[in-house]
């Protein structure tokens, strides 16, 4: 997983290299690397554990000089996170480095075989194990690099996405991949390499992303080539990428995850315009359109997703249950695929991931299409692999998150599940004309109540402080809030570091009620709804023992205010909305206490952005 960036081209490399891996920070990583060829022939290979800024500290007086280089983030998955394991990786003679996403599964027979030939690692990386096997091929066979690299390919398991020079041929990159993503950029008479096109889009706005087993010759001089494993040639797709940088860059916020709040009711609104008609009464998603029987044929719906889009996909849930009248389950992707799962013909799978790079959710779809399932995406990242992989979908369009604590996906993802679940209901009329538009109206209202709620955020800031203490936090929520309560809980945990379980109010006291004492907060969504009476006594169980409520109320409210210890008031809305409002002053509530606890907030410890390994 995490990043790769490449360069050739007349420019010096470094720079280029360099600014790159700073694009692709949000994806998150241990260690990063570069190498480059120098004009008198040497490859020079630099890395450093942590931040590119170390990098750029350690390369301080080292010689970065070059037209052609390579340089990779990484997010350990085989040996701990060092410098001794950070890519770029030297063969034997350091002829050749390579930069490696993915994981090689098989990579402890090939090593085994490699040593036994008098091969010795100075890595504990599965990675090393590739460029060896390339290099030992290379010598034994006499083959060229390219060619090399296409046996060595064949004789490898897992995923990956790679990037190779050689120090004796300094105009050429060799890049492949397989699950995992590749872009290369194509400028004048230079060539970009990126995990996505971030790194890119400042040169050029051509781009050609690499299929699953394409490799890419990219020689100075030449047209790119795209290649099988096979050596077949491929067909360019150039494609124009359109991201707008501004979006990517902070806009006066401390942190990218602030920045991502604030954004949510533009975001919002970006994700329902063209979808619901301007009276506000209609929605209609070209997936319906185009994909029309397969979709209303659906006897059962089977949402796959990880982390917060699986909370995402557990607010769907009840939207499709409960609009459609279609039984829905909610799977752990990473569970699904290895559990021999009973997929029907006439199932439609909802795969949800932000960066649609998500090796398990993948993983499930190909399961799930094998099995002849209809299978349905719902990702941010455009072009990624899982929306190639699927039927169709619907892009969640908030642009890019660079926080890894995700926000806006999130509320995108619930956005377009209650968009998918009204199209399926209109269309199988199990709602009433009149419900369905109330619906509709209020779906499209979201973005401004979202600005209403995001005006607590003073008062959540000076609350804040209070809880940085905590050891350990509840939240509590019900039918359309539990869901909610899972996920405040994930995005304390995830940035904070402070343990939190979310639960279902009136799941606590069959267990966790033993843990309340003075010392534990709990987080109650109460806003008002068929359960609010139930919140209520819930609220109170947390009291009797002495528990620490801050609730999450609708304006209005004036009982909870006697139970509670702190109240946070938002805006009303329909039930199944409620996640949408009642998400920001979580978000908030995780970002200050981050804050006030000087965590890291944008790039949190043991987290990548993109999950791209299972
Ligand atoms: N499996 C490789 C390693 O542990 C690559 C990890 C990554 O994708 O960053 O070095």
């Amino acid at each position: 997983m995490c990043g790769i960036v490449g360069y050739i081209g007349t420019k010096q490399a470094y720079p280029i290299l360099i600014k790159g891996l700073k694009r692709l920070e949000y994806r998150g990583y241990d260690s990063a690397g570069v190498a480059m060829i120098s004009a008198g022939g040497d490859l020079n290979v630099y890395k450093a554990k942590g931040k590119v800024d170390n990098l750029i500290e350690y390369c301080g007086d080292k010689d970065v000089s070059g037209s052609i280089g390579i340089a990779h983030t990484r997010w350990a998955t085989h040996g701990e996170p060092s410098a001794r394991n950070a890519h770029p990786h030297y063969s034997r003679s350091h002829n050749l480095a390579i930069i490696h996403n993915g994981i090689i599964e098989n990579y402890a027979d090939i090593k085994t075989k490699l040593q036994a030939n008098g091969i010795e690692f100075r890595s504990d990386t599965d990675t090393e194990v590739l460029v060896q096997l390339v290099e030992y091929i290379m010598v034994k066979k006499n083959l060229s690099l390219l060619e090399s690299v296409q046996v060595a390919l064949h004789q490898v398991v897992g995923a990956y996405a790679i990037a190779i020079v050689d120090k004796r041929d300094p105009c050429q990159i060799i890049a492949a991949r397989k699950q995992s993503p590749l872009v290369v950029g194509i400028g004048e008479n230079e060539f970009f390499l990126g995990s996505d096109a971030s790194p890119i889009i400042d040169y050029t706005d051509k781009v050609v992303y690499l299929e699953d087993g394409n490799i890419a010759v990219i020689r100075l001089g030449e047209e790119l080539k795209v290649i099988s494993v096979l050596g077949e040639e491929q067909d360019l797709k150039v494609k124009t990428v359109d991201i707008d940088l501004g979006q990517i860059e902070k806009g006066g916020y401390k942190h990218f995850m602030l920045k991502e709040i604030f954004e949510q009711p533009e975001c919002l609104k970006n994700c329902m315009r063209g979808r619901i008609n301007v009276e506000g009464n209609h929605v209609t998603l070209s997936a319906m359109i185009d994909y029309h029987r397969q979709l209303l044929s659906a006897k059962r719906i089977v949402i796959v997703a990880c982390g917060t889009s699986w909370h995402a996909g557990l607010i769907g849930k009840q939207l499709i249950e409960s609009l459609c009248r279609i039984p829905c389950e909610v799977e752990y992707a990473s569970e699904f695929r290895y559990r021999n799962p009973v997929v029907m013909k006439d199932d439609v799978v909802i795969a949800i991931s932000q960066s649609g790079e998500t090796a398990d959710t993948l993983a499930a779809i190909h399961l799930a299409k094998e099995q002849g399932a209809f299978i349905y995406g719902i990702c941010n990242a455009i072009g990624a692999s899982i929306p190639r992989a699927t039927d169709t979908g619907t892009y969640i369009h908030v642009g890019p998150e660079i926080g890894v604590a995700s926000t806006k996906a999130f509320t995108g993802q619930v956005t377009v599940l209650s968009m998918l679940a009204l199209c399926l209901a209109a269309e199988r009329n199990t709602i009433p004309p009149e419900l369905y538009q109330q619906i509709v109206k209020e779906l499209t209202l979201i973005p401004g109540k979202m600005e209403q709620a995001l005006k607590t955020n003073g008062q959540i800031e000076n609350l804040a402080p209070i809880f940085t203490y905590a050891r350990n936090c509840l939240y509590l929520g019900r039918g359309y809030n539990y869901p909610l309560a899972l996920e405040g809980a994930l995005k304390l945990k995830e940035i904070s570091y402070i343990h939190a379980e979310g639960y279902p109010a009136a799941e606590m006291k069959h267990g966790p009620i033993a843990l309340i004492d003075s010392e534990m907060p709990v987080f109650v969504i109460a806003t008002r709804d068929r359960l609010y009476e139930k919140v209520i006594s819930n609220i109170q169980e947390v009291r009797a023992r002495g528990g620490r409520v801050t609730a999450l109320v609708t304006e209005g409210d004036t009982q909870i205010q006697k139970f509670a210890d702190h109240i946070i008031t938002l805006p009303d809305t329909l039930e199944c909305f409620q996640p949408l409002i009642a998400s920001i002053p979580l978000q908030l509530l995780a970002y200050h206490i981050a804050v006030c606890k000087g965590k890291d907030v944008d790039r949190p410890r043991n987290l990548a952005k993109s999950v791209t390994v299972e």
